[in-house]
């Protein structure tokens, strides 16, 4: 089992990695995929110290070879939720989970607000995850709202397990609701109502309440306290995720406070 798992590898993960491992704990990041960072579209960056006038792309690629060089091994993938388990964390990547002693949340903010009806039919019709659930819904009729790059191919590998697949993409169509009764019955897209049994919503990033139970999150940030410590024992969060001025500054110095305190936490275990 690794002793820290770190969700998000910009800055606050990867400061936050670098810390727990000069530390002499073994750490695993979890993240998109490095292009996926907003920052990578910068064109230029002024304020971090060091780096001057350096683009958004030059300081992640900088920042993923340090993680490599240090030896910590990183997870290209979105991870979907975490569970705490009595003593650890089980966090779920598609079909795969990872363990760990201690978590720290450094994914950014969450653009996305959810959609009316997303948060209720939530395991009932509603999935964020199409390799994971898909074949619940073997033969009957999906909707997938793909707004990542893996959406595309998520939805053909629920036609290939035999689902009748209707796709929406960033043009097909912008207001999204989500009906039933005791499960979903039907996706209204643009005020058009298409009758489908499951709806699939495929982004990059889960909003922090859904991540975790038990989360204390307000207006879409992790409450903390000045140690980064989470409302949930053992969880640690850092970064864009715990609110404002998202710089990168701020997100370096959180991400060295949150790895330094889940040390402390497991040296104490
Ligand atoms: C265009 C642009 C220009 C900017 N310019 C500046 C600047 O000049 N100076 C400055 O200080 N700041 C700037 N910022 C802000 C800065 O980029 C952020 O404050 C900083 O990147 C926050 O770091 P973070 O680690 O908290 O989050 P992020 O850098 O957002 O990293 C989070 C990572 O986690 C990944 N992730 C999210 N959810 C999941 C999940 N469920 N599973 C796996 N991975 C996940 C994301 O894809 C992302 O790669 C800029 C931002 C943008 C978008």
């Amino acid at each position: 089992m690794t002793d820290i798992i770190i969700i998000g590898g910009g800055p606050a993960g990867v400061s936050a990695a670098l810390t727990a491992k000069n530390r002499g704990k073994s750490v695993k990041i979890i993240s998109n995929s490095v292009e996926q960072n907003n920052l990578w579209k910068s064109k230029s960056v002024e304020n971090y110290p060091g780096m001057s006038n350096a683009s958004g792309e030059s300081i992640l690629m900088t920042f993923r070879k340090q993680i490599e060089d240090a030896g910590i091994e990183v997870v290209t993938g979105r991870a979907l939720n975490a569970l705490s388990m009595g003593g650890y964390f089980s966090v779920s990547v598609g079909q795969d989970y990872f363990d760990c002693k201690a978590l720290i949340l450094a994914f950014g903010i969450v653009q996305q607000s959810t959609y009316p009806g997303e948060q209720d039919f939530l395991g009932r019709g509603v999935s964020y995850c199409a390799t994971c659930d898909g074949m619940l819904y073997r033969g009957r009729k999906v909707a997938v709202i793909g707004l990542n790059e893996e959406a595309e191919s998520e939805a053909e590998f629920l036609r290939s397990i035999g689902c009748e697949v209707e796709y929406f993409d960033k043009n097909r169509a912008k207001k999204f609701e989500i009906k039933g009764r005791d499960t979903v019955t039907e996706l209204v897209a643009d005020g058009t109502a298409y009758p489908v049994d499951g709806v699939f919503i495929l982004r990059s990033t889960i909003a922090p309440s859904s991540f975790l139970a038990g989360l204390e999150v307000v207006n879409g940030h992790i409450i903390t306290d000045s140690d980064m410590r989470t409302s949930v024992t053992g969880v640690y969060a850092a970064g864009d995720c715990t609110g404002r001025p998202y710089q990168i500054a701020r997100a370096v110095g959180q991400g060295n406070t949150a790895a330094l305190s889940a040390c402390e936490y497991l040296d104490k275990k």
